[in-house]
């Protein structure tokens, strides 16, 4: 007689119709489709992984944004975040809108002007402009933020000999209530820093001091910070006019804004502490309209919003490579979206949901990425249903920064689709091949051959 193999029992807690910690029904919403094309027929056709954009969803939200400042105050103009997520499509749609493009490095000017944005409405960002950069967005009339000194007596010198004048704006760090303070980038509001180098600009001939700029930081989720800041860019302002009699032309209060992801060990869903772009809108503004600034002279309020206009947009659609039961009882999914492909992962708890409707039943599992890495892990412990292998699943809510942080590692990176307004589908990035990764490689002569008989 054959002994049968032991297996190791099982506990499970049965988790179907139980409430969640707020007495909700920790029932999960399958998405099935994403502007009505099924996952399913999105998968079949370009593969998983894949990322798809929803361009409805970066219009209407971008018009709502706008919407937002524009009812309260007349003159608002955003610059799209390149960084945030450059793919040139979606740079495309939000210039389509009529968003200037706001670059931080030389490899994002270009691409702000290969994708036929006039000079003069590129902002340009950083603390690593390099003399080649600033040469080409000075002859451009672009407006430079300046970062510390040494970029405003880089931009001196290269003045001094030209009959072009630098179009510049300083960035300003400045203490609004939002700890741990960035005060890295910029100049310093509260010692005086700031004040310190609009004297050094107002004085040295070849500068046009147009604007003043802050980006207090990002995911910020009191609007009030806000209000605060650009009270103090307002005083700048006044304090500007007084002494110079010169009319800053605008003021640009960066990005920032939180979108509805959950940051990792926050209690409350991001989808209840996100503040709506009307928040952000009425503090801004408010603090805009009470200042000193003389009536006939408000300055255009410049806006950098990137995640917040982005995010909703994307999608990153999976597929269920095994499920797994771990020695300590535990239930693992593997999936073939790593962390490589979400760089987000590392602060918020993505929502991963199946692309189909399952069964009630839920266990506490961890999803695992497809890397042979131990640290790949899409979420550490989500109540999720049994799926099945080849089985898909969406996370949502990934249009900002995975598309551009995105690591090459170990996988070819995938396909990028775009959904139009119409419903129709677009490829808007291949995915590598291996001709792709190749591409850059050199082998040196010495290295070409190898020995087989060893
Ligand atoms: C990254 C960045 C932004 C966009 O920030 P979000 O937090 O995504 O809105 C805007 N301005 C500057 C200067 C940035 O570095």
């Amino acid at each position: 007689m054959q002994k049968i193999p032991y297996e190791k029992p099982v506990i499970n807690r049965i988790n179907a119709g139980v409430p969640d910690k707020f007495g909700m029904k920790s029932r999960i919403q399958p998405i099935t489709q994403i502007d009505d094309v099924t996952v399913r027929d999105l998968v079949q056709q370009y593969g998983s992984p894949l990322y798809v954009l929803s361009e409805k969803t970066i219009r209407n939200t971008y018009k709502k944004a706008v919407d937002a400042f524009k009812t309260r105050y007349p003159k608002v103009q955003f610059a799209w975040s390149y960084k945030t997520n450059y793919l040139n499509a979606v740079c495309q749609v939000f210039h389509q809108e009529g968003s200037w493009a706001e670059v931080v490095s030389g490899f994002e000017y270009e691409k702000a002007i290969a994708n036929g944005v006039p000079g003069e409405k590129i902002i340009f960002n950083g603390p690593d402009k390099t003399r080649k950069d600033l040469t080409v967005a000075i002859d451009n009339g672009s407006l430079i933020h300046i970062d510390h000194l040494d970029e405003f007596y880089e931009i001196a010198s290269i003045v001094k000999n030209s009959d072009k004048k630098a179009k510049v704006a300083i960035r300003i760090n400045l203490d609004a209530g939002i700890y741990p303070q960035w005060f890295r980038f910029g100049f310093n509001f509260e010692n005086g820093e700031a004040w310190n180098a609009i004297n050094k600009i107002m004085q040295t001939p070849g500068f046009e001091l147009q604007g003043l700029h802050t980006h207090i930081g990002t995911y910020i989720i009191s609007p009030q910070a806000y209000g605060i800041a650009t009270t103090k860019l307002a005083q700048l302002t006044v304090r500007i006019h007084h002494k110079y009699n010169h009319h800053i032309q605008y003021i640009d209060m960066g990005g920032g804004f939180a979108s509805k992801n959950t940051l990792k060990g926050a209690y409350l869903p991001g989808t209840d502490t996100c503040p709506g772009f009307d928040d952000y809108a009425e503090h801004i503004t408010e603090a805009l309209h009470n200042s000193d600034i003389p009536y006939d002279h408000m300055p255009t309020l410049f806006l950098e919003t990137g995640r917040a206009l982005i995010d909703d947009a994307g999608f990153l659609l999976g597929s269920v490579i095994a499920n797994k039961r771990l020695p300590d009882g535990r239930k693992a999914l593997i999936i073939d979206i790593g962390i490589n492909l979400l760089f987000t992962s590392f602060w918020y708890e993505h929502n991963i949901v199946p692309a189909q409707h399952t069964q009630l039943d839920m266990e506490n599992t961890t999803i695992y990425g497809p890397l042979c890495m131990n640290i790949d892990i899409i979420r550490e412990a989500i109540n999720f249903p049994v799926m099945e292998k080849g089985e898909h699943v969406v996370i949502n809510r990934i249009g900002a920064y995975n598309m551009t942080q995105w690591l090459q590692f170990i996988n070819y990176r995938p396909k990028v689709v775009m959904i139009d307004t119409k419903g129709n589908t677009h490829i808007v990035r291949e995915e590598e091949t291996s001709e792709t990764m190749n591409q850059l490689d050199r082998v040196p002569e010495h290295l070409k051959s190898v020995n087989n008989d060893h």
